[in-house]
């Protein structure tokens, strides 16, 4: 008898309905509320590479080794370089990093010897074309400019 009065009266309804209600207030909102808020990432997080240069005179710390390219597996850096005749150094030339392609696995990163190759915390990596995934080594040393939207 009481299970037909339940189902007359949508009680369990009525019931579901209070919890949804009670739920409504901005205090319990538990979904991340991106893009008007970023969510923390954790500090391990490998996301956008980035190519470091030294801060004080604005010069890449890459020395053009390639090893980064050859540690990775999916091929996907290209290094280029040239000796300059008066150091004999090798200088970088072009640097590019495909990250459709990248499945940040930190292998590149690992093997870079002067750390010059850093993936980054940076996790905002859509672009609207593939020729937009392949990133330049200008690209690289500025990082990506995401738009910060405000509410
Ligand atoms: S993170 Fe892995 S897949 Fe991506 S470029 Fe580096 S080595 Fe290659
Ligand atoms: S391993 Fe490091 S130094 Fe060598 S080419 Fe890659 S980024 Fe440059």
């Amino acid at each position: 008898m009481l299970t037909i009065l339940k189902k007359i009266f949508f009680v369990d309804l009525i019931r579901g309905l209070l919890v949804t209600f009670r739920y409504q207030h901005p205090k319990n909102i538990y979904t991340e509320q991106y893009p008007a808020e970023r969510p923390k990432i954790a500090e391990r997080y490998r996301g956008a590479p980035r190519l470091n240069i030294n801060p004080e005179t604005g010069e890449t710390l890459c020395i053009a080794c390639n090893l980064c390219a050859l540690a990775c597996p999916e091929q996907l850096i290209v290094v280029t370089s040239e000796r300059n005749e008066v150091t004999k150094r090798k200088e970088l030339t072009k640097f590019t990093y495909d990250l459709s392609r990248c499945m940040f696995c930190g292998l590149c990163e690992d093997a870079c010897p002067v750390d010059a190759l850093e993936l980054t915390q940076d996790f905002e990596l859509a672009s609207y074309t593939r020729e937009g995934a392949i990133w330049d080594r200008q690209m690289l040393e500025e990082g990506p400019k995401p738009i910060w939207y405000r509410y």
